[in-house]
């Protein structure tokens, strides 16, 4: 579903990612895992479109994403729960759900998205009024999370999820895209909590100063000595 190619990017000549190539068939759900300032976020903007590739081809069912703009890759079906949420705090909760929703091909279908978001997060449906600004972290996560949702995306970009967050309501959230998963999303998931994600997806990549130095399934990553060393505190 989704095909990248020897893909780079940067800033301003500073190459934060380079020469990466990954496929994700859809139903899949897969990490890209990596300290901090490996190049997770950047990877994703630039599926997203948020920031253009300098090299490589980039595909998503077919479509050519170089040649997309950006605001027509969520036609594309790619929906992208950024990392400090975005929401808009002055907005209530169903007026941000509502803006993820507003392309042609979700309008119509926005009442039994709404229905399955709040199926999702009970806690949003009694909340639905409340100013986004004001909830709490974890919940504005989940708002983050159902706005993505509304656009009925194929593919579901999560950056960092879990940041910031209590244990307990990171528990809920690596459930959340287990569930996400199982309801038949394609998920692609980049995250710092290595040891959690890889319960939670089919398959990793691990990306170290913007390039791909390790792939496989999730329990061959468990198992990988420059995972356990470096990512999870774990000697051999
Ligand atoms: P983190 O987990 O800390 O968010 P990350 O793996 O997501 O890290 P990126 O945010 O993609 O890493 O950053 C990759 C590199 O690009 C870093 O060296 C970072 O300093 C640099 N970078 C990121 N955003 C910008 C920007 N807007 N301008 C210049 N450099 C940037």
């Amino acid at each position: 579903m989704l095909e990248l190619s020897g893909v780079a990017a940067g800033y301003g000549g500073f190459p934060a990612i380079s020469d990466v190539s990954l496929t994700i068939a859809r139903g899949e759900s897969v990490a890209v895992i990596g300290a901090n300032g490996a190049g997770k976020t950047t990877l994703l903007r630039v599926i997203s479109g948020m920031l253009p590739a300098t090299a490589g081809a980039m595909t998503m069912a077919g479509r050519d994403l170089r040649a997309t703009p950006p605001h027509k890759v969520i036609e594309t079906g790619i929906a992208h729960v950024p990392e400090n949420r975005h929401l808009f705090p002055g907005l209530s909760v169903e007026q941000n759900l509502r803006m993820g929703g507003f392309i042609r091909s979700a309008r119509a279908h926005f009442d039994e998205r709404l229905a399955y978001v709040y199926d999702l997060f009970p806690r949003l449906k009694e909340r639905r009024m409340q100013l986004a600004g004001t909830m709490s972290g974890g919940e504005q996560q989940m708002c983050a999370i159902g706005r993505a949702l509304m656009s009925s995306p194929k593919l579901v970009l999560f950056d960092e999820p879990s940041t910031g967050l209590a244990p307990v309501v990171v528990e809920q959230v690596f459930d959340l895209v287990r569930r996400i998963s199982g309801d038949g999303y394609t998920v692609l998931i980049v995250e710092q909590n290595v040891k959690q994600v890889l319960q939670v997806v089919d398959r990793a990549y691990l990306l170290e100063v913007g390039r791909i130095r390790e792939r496989g399934s999730s329990a061959e990553m468990l198992a990988s000595e420059t995972v356990r060393q470096s990512y999870m505190g774990l000697g051999a």
